[in-house]
This record gives C-alpha cells, structure tokens and sequence, in this order.
C-alpha cells in the first residue's frame, strides 16, 4: 500500500509516527529538512535559543521511527488521479494524508515586514534586525497580526506569537537597559485584538501593555506597508524602525491550485472524521485543513497532532474494516502557554470554558521544558503524554 504524508511539520509528523505504531510502511515528503518547533521560535530573535535547537531533523526522526522521508519541493497535487508532483518526481498513492501547514493573508508592501510565523529563516533575520538596533541605541519597533476577513479560524491564532515576541523584545530591552531608548508599538486592525484567547485574556491584555511599556493602536485596518510606515486606513501614518507583522492565515497556493474541495480561503474542506470531502482515500490534517461549524476555534500545533490522531486512527480502523470512527471536534480547543521573557499566562478557551492563569517566572520556565521535553518525546528518548 503506497501511503504519502506532505509535510513535516507537527500534523505530518505526528501520522508518520502514527501510521508506524500501526504497522504501515510511509513516506513523508517535505521541502526543508527538519521539522521546525515554532512554539519555541519566539526566542530566537531575542537571543535565548538558537536556530538549530529549535529543529529536529527529519532524517533523524525517521531514523528513529523507521519511516521514508523524501526532501522535494511539492509542485502539484492532482486528488483525482492520485498523483502528486514534486520538482524532481511523480508519485502514485493509494492513501493521502495533507500536512503543508498554511500561506500568509496578502497585504500591500507585506513584503516589508518580517514575520515569526512565516519561513523558519526569518526568526534569525528578525535577529539580526534588532541587534542593528540595539547597536544604533535607540528605535520604534512595531509588532501586530492581522486577519483573515474570510475565515475566523486563520485569523488571530497568530495573535498569541505577537504578544510573545512583543513581551519578550521588552523584558530583553529593560535586561539591557534600554527600555527608555526604545517605544514599543502593538497595532491590530481588529478593535478588541487578543479576544480569541476569550474574554477573561483579552481584559487582562491592557494589564500586560502597561507592565511592559507598550504603546497600543487597535481598530484601524491597515492600507498598506512602505519601507519605514504603516499607512492606516484613517491615513495615520505610523513610522517604523522594525515593523514585525504576522498576517493572517490564508491557504496555500499549491491547494488553491489543485483539484481538491476547499473553502473560499483556500483551505482544505474535510469531515469531523480529517477525511477530504468526496475522497475517500484523501486526509487533511492541521493547518492546511478548514475548520468548520467552530468559529471561535484556532489553528494551532496542538490541534494540527489532534487531527493527525484521529485521521490515523480513523483509518487503520477503514483498513482493518473496523465500524468505529473519531472526530476531531470533541478535542478541539485552544490551549497556550503564552510567553513573555520573565513569566508566561496559562490560556485555554473551549466551546463553554475559558481560562486564564498567570504564572509569573514559573511559566517560562514551563514552556522551555516542554521545547525539550517536545524534541526528547518525537526521538522517543522519553515518555510521551498524550495531549503534550
Ligand atoms: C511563532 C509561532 C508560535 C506558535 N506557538 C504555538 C503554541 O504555543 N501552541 C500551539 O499549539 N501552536 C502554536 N503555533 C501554531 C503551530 O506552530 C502551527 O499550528 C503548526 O505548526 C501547524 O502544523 P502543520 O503541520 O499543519 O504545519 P507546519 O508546521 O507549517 O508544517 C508544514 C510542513 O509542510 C512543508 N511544506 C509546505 N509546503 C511544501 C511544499 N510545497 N513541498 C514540500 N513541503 C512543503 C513545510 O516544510 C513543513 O514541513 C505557533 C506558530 C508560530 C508560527
């Protein structure tokens, strides 16, 4: 049975080692040849991790969990005739599983700003872009999100990685004692940024600008990047020496391109059960896949290896031709622990709950043990808890 995973980020790497456990022979094919830990990406322009340790080699994990791994740009998809292309090759497959993870939500001039939630490169290029900064001895940062004004569920997910990088840029800056050299910005076209996390979060967020000497500019959509600006829909014009913008989520154009069902964004239509709509050999797994009927749920890692569980599992029991099948829903939620250099905040919102604990010190030093326990768990040199 020829078995293909695209991607190797968490969704294509979690079925690869699920699809093992259940005894299937698969080849995972990715265009980088490591999978790259972005919860724990937010560091590395700040200086605390270093770009390598922040990636787990392909060719190491599939050593480790006896799966093939083919390093290939993916360059077409073609659902119907089960084939896929990549710049090199054609492949047959009898079952699919969709792991390519998702595009950035374009905006004029996007091309002048940088981004931690876009290619893995660029948390070291952010890097650098503040040391030259820090060197000059004075600047405005300014860091926002965007959205997807087409589907809530690509939208402020990203929001979490802002504020983290935010935090992190002022706790660093005031280690340095810098922090009166520098004015921070946070910019959001949506008036109530954050409220993804839930309420409770977002009324605490005013809490967090204070603590950090954050300037706010909320509610104004935004007409364009230049350079050295932000032009605002209003016609504010907003100088910037570093402007660090994550966009939102948008389908790949590999997807929009292929002949597989997908939402107007361009992600992925798919069942509760991950299989593609009218495939029945086809899944989509994590944020390539839309998500529908949970309008207040986010893409995120944690949900891109929910969607990997239950799409495996549901088929090894198609296989097996066991009646029994899951659905991702009843594990859907939003879970973080969101950083900031000298703490964290516990967030979790579900369809009823919402939840928000601070954990001062302690919860930065809990989000780095998990970046480790992450890579020591996937090269199975420690106990996996299931959800972790
Ligand atoms: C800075 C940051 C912080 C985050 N923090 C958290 C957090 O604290 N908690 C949380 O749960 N989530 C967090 N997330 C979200 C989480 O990282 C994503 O939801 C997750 O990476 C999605 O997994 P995925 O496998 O669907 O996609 P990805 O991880 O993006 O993987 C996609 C894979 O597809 C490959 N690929 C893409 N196109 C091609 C092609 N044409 N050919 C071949 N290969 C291709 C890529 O190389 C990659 O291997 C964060 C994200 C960012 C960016």
């Amino acid at each position: 049975m020829r078995i293909l995973i695209l991607g190797g980020g968490f969704a294509g790497l979690e079925a690869a080692i699920k699809l093992k456990k259940y005894k299937y022979e698969v080849t995972l094919i990715s265009d980088r040849d490591y999978m790259f830990i972005y919860p724990v990406s937010i560091w590395i322009p700040v200086g605390k991790r270093s770009f390598e340790d922040t990636q787990l080699k392909l060719s190491d994990l599939a050593k480790r969990h006896d799966f093939k791994v083919i390093i290939d740009k993916i360059t077409k998809i073609e659902a119907q005739k089960n084939v896929i292309h990549t710049a090199t090759k054609s492949f047959e497959f009898d079952y699919l599983f969709i792991a390519l993870g998702m595009g950035k939500y374009p905006i004029p001039g996007l091309e002048f700003t940088h981004s931690i939630c876009g290619k893995p490169e660029e948390s070291t290029i952010i890097k650098k872009k503040i040391e030259n900064l820090i060197a000059k001895g004075s600047g405005h940062i300014t860091v926002g999100f965007g959205g997807n004004p087409k589907d809530p569920t690509a939208t402020t997910v990203r929001g979490g990685p802002a504020f983290e990088l935010l935090f992190n840029i002022s706790v660093m800056l005031k280690e340095k004692g810098l922090q009166d050299k520098f004015k921070l910005t946070f910019y959001a076209p949506m008036a109530e940024p954050g409220k993804r996390m839930g309420n409770t979060a977002f009324t605490k967020m005013d809490s967090f600008f204070k603590r950090y000497k954050v300037h706010t500019h909320f509610g104004k959509s935004i007409k364009e990047f230049t350079q050295n600006a932000i032009l605002f829909a209003d016609d504010i014009l907003m100088n910037t020496d570093l402007n660090l913008f994550i966009s939102g989520g948008d389908g790949l154009k590999i997807i929009k391109e292929s002949d597989l069902p997908q939402n107007e964004t361009g992600f992925i239509e798919i069942n509760e059960m991950c299989r593609v709509e009218g495939h029945k050999n086809i899944y989509a797994i994590g944020d390539a896949a839309a998500i529908i009927d949970h309008p207040w749920a986010a893409k995120q890692g944690h949900v891109a290896e929910v969607m990997a569980d239950i799409a495996t599992y549901n088929f090894n029991n198609k296989i097996k031709h066991k009646g029994k099948r899951k659905s991702y829903w009843e594990k859907l939620h939003i879970i973080c622990v969101m950083d900031s250099g000298d703490g964290a905040a516990f967030v979790m919102r579900t369809a009823k709950k919402e939840i928000i604990i601070p954990l001062p010190i302690v919860g930065h030093w809990l989000k780095k043990a998990w970046g480790w326990y992450y890579k020591k768990s996937k090269m199975k040199r420690m106990f996996r808890i299931p959800g972790m």
